[in-house]
């Protein structure tokens, strides 16, 4: 079935969607994201997803196009008119179509092009891999290092997490001055003695919107929280591990590099921490 998504200002069939083979989003990856999630049909941490867009958008000289009422508009009208009941809305801003491919930025008044779509995920909260769990291998992380600024260069994430499958894994963790900086998509946790451990927030890992509610949540449930790197024979120590995004929720990690975390099963905390972040976010979703 075709999608409607939205394309600067209107709703159209997918395959109607064009965006031009010059926009710098194209051209030069220049343009920022966000996603967010749906359950039951209502956007989790909206608040927080539209506070780091234009944090993002701020940071590489590029004003937020639409007021924070029009992106919750076209988030729901979307919602409704795919019809999703759980799944993601996708949204990308780029610096717009300057006519030509050239380094330096266009004129400040070029428009921006304005993406959003949906994507359906049934079953999304019931992911069988929270029973599961996780097995992740690490890579050296070689991104640029403003990963605070979610920009759509996935490439390198994109070949972590392809070299992953390709070793029978599946995700990898990245590794900067032999410490963890993040998952290709997502922030990561050990527990430890019952302190979760989540590295402290810098230009060096994305500040997810999930790891902001998680440890407020951890510390609303009085578990004791420390914020700094770890490594990659720390957390094989550890009695769990695991990691958060917005579309994965809380996810347990049950093997590093071939070796077993917590035994090879999802741990307790992080069972805990996903039944209180989908409780809680649910709560408050819109
Ligand atoms: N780090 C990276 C590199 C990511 O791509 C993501 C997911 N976008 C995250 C962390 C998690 O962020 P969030 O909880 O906001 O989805």
């Amino acid at each position: 079935m075709s999608r409607t998504v939205y394309l600067n200002g209107d709703y159209l069939p997918e395959a109607e969607a064009k965006v031009s083979i010059f926009d710098r989003g194209f051209v030069m990856a220049d343009g920022v994201y966000e996603v967010t999630s749906v359950l039951g049909g209502k956007l989790l941490d909206f608040a927080g997803h539209l506070a780091r867009l234009t944090r993002s958008l701020n940071e590489l000289g590029m004003d937020n196009p639409l007021p924070d009422e029009e992106w919750l508009a076209i988030h729901r009208k979307l919602v409704e008119v795919n019809a999703i009941d759980e799944g993601l809305v996708y949204l990308q801003v780029t610096r717009g179509n300057p006519g030509d491919r050239d380094f330096a930025f266009p004129p400040k008044d070029t428009p921006q092009t304005i993406v959003l779509f949906t994507q359906s995920k049934p079953g999304l909260a019931a992911n069988p891999s929270a029973q599961t769990g996780i097995r992740v291998i690490s890579v050296p992380d070689l991104r640029w290092s403003r990963r605070d600024i979610k920009t759509v260069q996935l490439l390198y994430p994109s070949l972590a997490k392809m070299e992953a499958k390709a070793k029978g894994a599946d995700d990898a963790w990245l590794v900067e001055d032999g410490f963890v900086t993040e998952g290709t998509s997502n922030n990561t946790y050990i527990v430890k003695g019952g302190t979760i451990v989540t590295r402290q927030l810098s230009t060096d890992i994305l500040h997810g919107i999930t790891r902001a509610a998680l440890l407020r949540f951890a510390s609303e449930a009085q578990m004791k929280v420390e914020e700094r790197p770890f490594t990659i024979e720390e957390a094989q120590e550890a009695d769990e591990a695991f990691f958060t995004s917005a579309s994965a929720f809380v996810l347990p990690v049950v093997e590093i590099d071939g070796k077993p975390v917590a035994g090879g099963k999802p741990g307790p905390v992080t069972t805990r921490l996903r039944e209180i972040y989908l409780e809680e976010s649910l709560k408050a979703a819109i």
